[in-house]
């Protein structure tokens, strides 16, 4: 009886959650219901995004929330810790189970956490680093001076080719070759083509590099099979997990060269032990055991076929939006795409147009992207001469090759009809504006976030 009642108040305490926080808390109540709605009545293209499910949510605002732990399963440095080690032990199994993984770490608190763990477990100070840079389409955390990446570590970038906008690998080779770095970072924010990890690793085995994947805009189509894996060609890949659809947080796995020696100090270590380390005590504390739930749940999502087919549907659905968009003229990077997202170089559109232009016109009417750096761009960081467009969420919710269309013409319209009036400022009539909203709000009424 009594055991009966205590299961009932506990599932009431789940259920007030949110009750809860109406209650006390209106205002931050109200904001979260507004971005429920912008969610709902707008067209969410930017490529780094993705829509976790209902289930993610839950174990995201579960009390797990409220565990404090340090170590790992097992390893623990408080008391209590044998439902969360339970949790945390599913959640690196799934994730094994998903990118056929020998190792998985699901602790770090986010991608850039599990590229810092990495590099810190692997470099010492001063140490080389080879990567594509920043503004070639590589992220902060692969060595950009403004990040620990680049502060502590001697940093060498690879560009795309000028003209075709490609990775070269014949040149990243022969920088390898002069520069011998300890590491070389691939992966990419800004890169529409696939990524050959067995060349890179062919590269840093000519150089006895480390390799690095971080496969945090691509690994759900990773997971698919629809983009090659690198995880038993680099000795670490890393992942944002919210980006392939999961909960925010990062992920760190190893496949062959897990358990491969190597000496730190006068000690004989795996790899794999060198990155727990460098994971607890080297850089995080607790982890966060909501995240790692919220992570289980997700790499449950993975492994069903649901999941992985639509990955493949993601992928054309951005072929089929970097083809309308190139038969209206636009100057598409590469021609087109392999992966979820398009880049566009906007200012070959019309005199004067910006990627900052470009995106603040289109959110007025609806449309969410985000201005990007191209590689060469002769535009500063503040305005930019490209966009980025991605197609996760709104394949998520269901839309397949007739919204894209209609979604492909909506964005024409409104960046043929802005008046622009310098490289940050424009106009768009209101009756452009309220035409577009209407119909973006129409489009996206018959697909419910899902
Ligand atoms: C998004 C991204 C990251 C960073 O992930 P966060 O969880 O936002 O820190 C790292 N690397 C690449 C290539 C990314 O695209």
């Amino acid at each position: 009886m009594l055991e009966l009642l205590e299961m009932l108040s506990s599932q009431e305490y789940h259920k007030n959650v949110l009750n809860a926080l109406k209650e006390q808390d209106p205002q931050i109540y109200k904001l979260i219901t507004r971005e429920y709605e912008r969610l709902q009545n707008t067209l969410q293209l930017i490529a780094a995004e993705n829509q976790c499910s209902q289930a993610v949510l839950a174990a995201l605002g579960s009390i797990v929330q409220n565990k404090t732990t340090e170590g790992f399963p097992g390893a623990r440095f408080h008391g209590g810790c044998e439902i969360v080690d339970n949790i945390e032990n599913i959640a690196a199994s799934r994730a094994r189970e998903t990118f056929g993984a020998q190792y998985a770490n699901v602790q770090p608190h986010s991608g850039t956490s599990a590229n810092q763990i990495v590099i810190t477990a692997i470099l010492e100070k001063d140490d080389t680093i080879l990567s594509l840079g920043m503004d070639q389409g590589g992220h902060v955390s692969h060595g950009a001076n403004v990040s620990f990446s680049g502060k502590y570590f001697k940093v060498y970038n690879y560009n795309v080719n000028k003209d075709s906008f490609l990775l070269d690998y014949d040149a990243i080779k022969a920088m390898a070759i002069a520069f011998k770095p300890k590491l070389i970072i691939c992966g990419a924010t800004a890169y529409s083509r696939t990524i050959d990890f067995k060349k890179f690793r062919e590269i840093a085995e000519r150089v006895g590099a480390y390799l690095l994947a971080d496969i945090s805009h691509i690994a759900g189509l990773v997971i698919a099979g629809a983009h090659p894996s690198p995880v038993n060609y680099a000795h670490f890949t890393t992942t944002s997990t919210y980006k392939p659809g999961g909960p925010r947080g990062g992920l760190i796995l190893m496949g062959h060269d897990f358990d491969r020696k190597i000496t730190v100090g006068g000690k004989e270590l795996p790899l794999w032990k060198l990155i727990d380390k460098a994971t607890f005590p080297g850089v995080q504390g607790t982890p966060y055991l909501n995240n790692i739930a919220a992570k289980a749940v997700f790499f449950n999502e993975t492994l069903t076929e649901q999941y992985r087919a639509r990955q493949f549907k993601i992928i054309e659905n951005a072929k089929r939006l970097a083809s309308n968009l190139a038969d209206m003229n636009y100057d598409v990077l590469t021609g087109g795409t392999d992966n979820h997202m398009v880049l566009i170089n906007i200012s070959n559109l019309r005199d004067g147009m910006t990627g900052l232009i470009a995106q603040q016109c289109l959110e007025e009417c609806g449309i969410i992207i985000n201005m990007n750096k191209l590689p060469y761009d002769n535009k500063n960081a503040k305005v930019t001469s490209g966009i980025r467009l991605g197609t996760p969420i709104v394949t998520k919710n269901g839309m397949g090759h007739g919204e894209i269309d209609t979604i492909s013409a909506l964005t024409d319209t409104v960046l043929r009809k802005v008046k622009i009036l310098s490289e940050s400022k424009y106009e768009i009539d209101d009756s452009t504006r309220d035409e577009i909203r209407e119909k973006v709000r129409q489009l996206c009424s018959k697909f419910p976030l899902c």
